[in-house]
C-alpha cells in the first residue's frame, strides 16, 4: 500500500489516490443512486488499497456518512482508514445556510461521529465559510476538538485565499480542499502559493471535472433529471463541445502512455506542486480500483507542459 503522503503538519499518512463519496448515498446530488452499489464501491476501494475516504454531512444529508459507517463496522478496520468529513450546512426553515459557529460545528461533529460509528474523525473540514464567524475563531474551535482527541487534522474548503489566511492565522490548518482540474485551474494562482508556503496539503475536488475528464462522454451523452452536471457550465452547449475536443487531445497522450484518460488526468493532478492527494468520485466498484492506476503513470516535465498547453 502507498501510504506515503503526509497531510499538512499532521502525522496522518495516506495513499495519495483516495475516494470521493458524494455518490455514495448522495441522493440530493445524483438521481437513482443504489446504496448497495455505493457500499460495494467503498469496499472495493478499501480492498484495493485506497485508505482515504472523503465524505460530508451534506452528501445525502448524512446518508453518505451512515453508509461509510456501516461499511467500516462490517469490515472492523476503522483504524486502517483515514476518514475526512465536513460540516457547515444548516437547515433553517427548509433553507440551507452556512454556519461555522463553534457551538454549531461541535454539534455537527458529534452527529458525524454517530453516523460514522466512530469516536474520532481523522480530518474535519469547515465545508464552506459563513458570513459571520471570524475564521480564526471557527478554526480555533476545531483546534480545541483536536486537543480533545475528537479530530486529528483540520481542513477548510471553498475558502478564498483571503479567508484562508485569516483561518490559518494560528497555523492550525492542515488541508485545503477546493475545485481544481484541467479546465478550472484558478487555484494555481489563488490558493496554492499560500498552501505550499505554509505546509498545507491541497486536495482538489472535481479532479475529473465530474467525469468529463474521464474520457467517455460524447456529444450524445445525456444526464438524468436531477443530475448536478446539468447545472455545471462545463457541460452546457458549445462549451461542452469544445471541452470534449480537448479531452480528445488527452486520449492520444494517454494512448502513448498505455493509460486511460482518467488515470493520466489524476496523475497530472498529483504532479502539480502542492497537490498531495486526489479524491476522484465513483459510481461503481470498478472505478476506484481503476483509478489507482494513476500511481503507475509516469509523466515527464515535457508531458506535463504538453497537457497544460492543450488546455
Ligand atoms: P470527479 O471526481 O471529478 O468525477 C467523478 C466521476 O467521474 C465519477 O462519479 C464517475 O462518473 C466518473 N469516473 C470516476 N472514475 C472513473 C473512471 N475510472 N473511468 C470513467 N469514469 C470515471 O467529481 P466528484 O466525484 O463530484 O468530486 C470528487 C469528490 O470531491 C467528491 O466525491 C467529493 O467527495 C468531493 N467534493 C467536494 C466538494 C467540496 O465542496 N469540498 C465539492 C464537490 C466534490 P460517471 O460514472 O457518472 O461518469
Amino acid at each position: 500500500m502507498h501510504s506515503n503522503v503526509k497531510l499538512g503538519k499532521s502525522n496522518i499518512r495516506i495513499n495519495p489516490v483516495g475516494l470521493g463519496t458524494n455518490a455514495v448515498g448522495g441522493h440530493n446530488l445524483y438521481p437513482n443512486l443504489d446504496e448497495g452499489q455505493g457500499k460495494a464501491l467503498v469496499h472495493a476501494a478499501l480492498d484495493a488499497g485506497i485508505n482515504f475516504l472523503d465524505t460530508a454531512f451534506i452528501y445525502g444529508i448524512g446518508r453518505s456518512e451512515e453508509l461509510i459507517g456501516e461499511v467500516l463496522t462490517a469490515r472492523g478496520d476503522r483504524d486502517k482508514v483515514i476518514i475526512a468529513t465536513k460540516g457547515a450546512h444548516q437547515f433553517v426553515d427548509g433553507q440551507v445556510v452556512m454556519n461555522n459557529n463553534p457551538v454549531f460545528i461541535r454539534e455537527q461533529l458529534e452527529n458525524s461521529l454517530k453516523r460514522l460509528k466512530t469516536d474520532y474523525i481523522d480530518l474535519y473540514y469547515l465545508h464552506y465559510p459563513d458570513k459571520e464567524t471570524p475564521k480564526a475563531e471557527a478554526v480555533g474551535a476545531l483546534q480545541k476538538m483536536r486537543e480533545e482527541g475528537k479530530i486529528r487534522a483540520i481542513g477548510v474548503s471553498n475558502f478564498s485565499a483571503e479567508q484562508l489566511k485569516e483561518a490559518d492565522s494560528d497555523g492550525y490548518v492542515d488541508v485545503v480542499q477546493d475545485r481544481y482540474n484541467l479546465f478550472q485551474r484558478e487555484a494555481e494562482v489563488t490558493l496554492l502559493p499560500y498552501t505550499r508556503e505554509h505546509n498545507i496539503s491541497f486536495i482538489p475536488f472535481f479532479p475529473l471535472a465530474s467525469g468529463l475528464l474521464a474520457g467517455k462522454y460524447s456529444n450524445a451523452t445525456r444526464f438524468d433529471d436531477g443530475d448536478i452536471r446539468l447545472k455545471n457550465p462545463l457541460f452546457q452547449g458549445d462549451a461542452f463541445k469544445q471541452n470534449l475536443e480537448k479531452v480528445e487531445l488527452l486520449k492520444s497522450i494517454a494512448a502513448e502512455k498505455g493509460a486511460e484518460v482518467a488515470h493520466l488526468v489524476l496523475a497530472l493532478c498529483l504532479k502539480i506542486p502542492g497537490v498531495d492527494a486526489v479524491i476522484p468520485g465513483a459510481k461503481n466498484p470498478a472505478q476506484p480500483v481503476e483509478n489507482l492506476k494513476a500511481l503507475e503513470v509516469e509523466l515527464s516535465d515535457s508531458d506535463i507542459e504538453r497537457i497544460l498547453q492543450a488546455f
